[in-house]
């Protein structure tokens, strides 16, 4: 047990748990749950929300004392991953396997299990988010006993993006591919008066994963990243000049703290992030807002947030345009539709924040954005269940697997509060 106070990683969450634990064996694990009424596990604590807290009369569970079970099946090419492992510690034994895979979010830093909780997800018009290589969840319940559900369970599709409301993830099994090498080209200034639907479409889908950032300062993208696999063809990039150095996605941010850049071909693991595992991912001093919809709203979406740019760029260190491919979780904010994904990096500043935040929504209302569960958004619990249409099936998984809500806290409970969710 630890007494210090423990922080998210922005430093804008302080929980309030009565106790925190690291438990060093699955067995002291079950005990605390079993002898708690209510317990949240902390990944490595990159949610900008209270998505973790378990409240001040709850256990917080830390699994980095556990064993960082990494096991590789070349045969099967899948991987079983700890509960507490994260991605970098994961890539790096995954890539010795000669094995890969398919995506990663834009830093390594982040835990697997927190990550396919919120439906993390990095860029590619065919790329899923990362919880859709999941599949298995291994979970310990509130009587402290294992449950494993497995792709065809008729539960599987609400276990993995699941806010971490079914209880310990203590396992993952993932799909594997084989290793593959990746190039980052990155090219500035790309006006939006040089886009249609059908140029930004393209654009977006100019390589395997593709970003494009702005400020905001100026009607259009500062930068485009396009991450080439090396077995697949790199088109002919018209739309923008290429760099003339290294960069930074967050302006006045070292490029050093980046992924390799200018073509060099290097492992998939240490070009898909877009900062290095032994760096400050980001600008390390921010919160973060995230918005998915539809693909094909893509270019009104970004027309709407133009309407509103003076007032978001003050507040805004950059803003993130991704892909993300139709998933099957039900809580996925790319759930049954080819996505496009708009972030925000905000400065660290909540009271300055939150009414851009709202603006934001506001300008996306038209759009049926859904909002990453990991980073700060204010929509009603009413909008969620209308853009989630699953909201009600998971409410019940959470009532079948955990009836007395140990691991229900006060995030999950308000965002199952709209009129699908029923009481939990
Ligand atoms: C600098 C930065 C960059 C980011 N980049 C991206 C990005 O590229 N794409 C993107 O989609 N998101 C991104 N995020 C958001 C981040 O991926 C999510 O917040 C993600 O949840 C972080 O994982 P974590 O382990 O830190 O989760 P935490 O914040 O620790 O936890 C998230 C949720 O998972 C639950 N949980 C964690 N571990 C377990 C477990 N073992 N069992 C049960 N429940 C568990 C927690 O209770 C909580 O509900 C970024 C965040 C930061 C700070």
């Amino acid at each position: 047990m630890t007494d210090t106070a423990v922080t998210n990683w922005a430093g804008n969450i302080t929980y309030t748990a009565k106790e925190v634990h690291r438990p060093h064996s699955l067995e002291a694990l079950r005990a605390l749950v079993a002898g708690s009424a209510r317990v949240r596990v902390l990944g490595s604590g990159h949610s900008f929300n209270e998505i973790a807290e378990p409240g001040a009369e709850g256990v917080l569970l830390s699994l980095a004392g556990l064993p960082g079970e990494v096991d590789v099946d070349t045969a099967a090419g899948t991987v079983r991953v700890g509960g507490g492992v994260r991605y970098a510690e994961l890539a790096r034994v995954v890539h010795a396997h000669g094995l890969a895979l398919p995506n990663m979010a834009s830093l390594p830093h982040i835990s697997v299990a927190g990550s396919v909780a919120t439906g993390t997800h990095g860029s590619g018009v065919t790329n899923g988010s990362l919880a859709s290589v999941v599949r298995e969840v291994e979970l310990v319940t509130a009587d402290g006993t294992t449950v494993t559900l497995a792709r065809g369970d008729r539960r599987f599709d609400g276990a993995v993006t699941s806010l971490g409301a079914l209880g310990v993830v203590t396992a993952l099994t993932l799909d594997l591919e084989p290793a593959y090498e990746v190039e980052q080209h990155v090219f500035t200034e790309l006006p939006f008066a040089a886009l249609d639907a059908g140029t930004l479409a393209a654009v977006l889908s100019a390589a395997y994963s593709v970003s494009l950032f702005t400020d905001w300062r100026s009607p259009g993208f500062r930068q485009v990243w396009l991450k080439r696999r090396t077995d697949q063809l790199l088109p002919d990039f018209p739309y923008a000049a290429p760099a003339a150095e290294k960069m930074h996605p967050v302006p006045g941010m070292p490029a050093v703290n980046c992924t390799e850049q200018f073509g060099v071909p290097g492992p998939w693991h240490e070009r898909l992030p877009h900062f290095r595992a032994e760096f400050t991912p980001s600008s390390g001093d921010e919160l973060q807002s995230e918005y998915l919809l539809p693909r094909e709203h893509a270019l009104d979406a970004l027309r709407a947030l133009e309407a509103i740019r003076e007032e978001v760029a003050p507040v805004l260190q950059t803003c993130e345009v991704r892909t993300v491919a139709a998933d099957a979780q039900w809580l996925s904010p790319a759930y049954g539709r080819d996505t496009v994904a708009l972030h925000f990096t905000w400065i660290a500043d909540t009271a300055a924040v939150l009414p851009v935040v709202r603006r934001v929504e506001e300008a996306l209302d038209a759009f049926d954005a859904r909002p990453h569960w990991g980073k700060v958004f204010t929509t009603a619990p009413a909008v969620l269940a209308a853009r989630y249409p699953r909201l009600g099936d998971f409410a019940a998984l959470v009532r079948e697997l955990d009836p007395a809500g140990v691991f229900t806290n006060a995030f999950v409970r308000q965002v199952l509060s709209g009129p699908a969710g029923g009481s939990v």
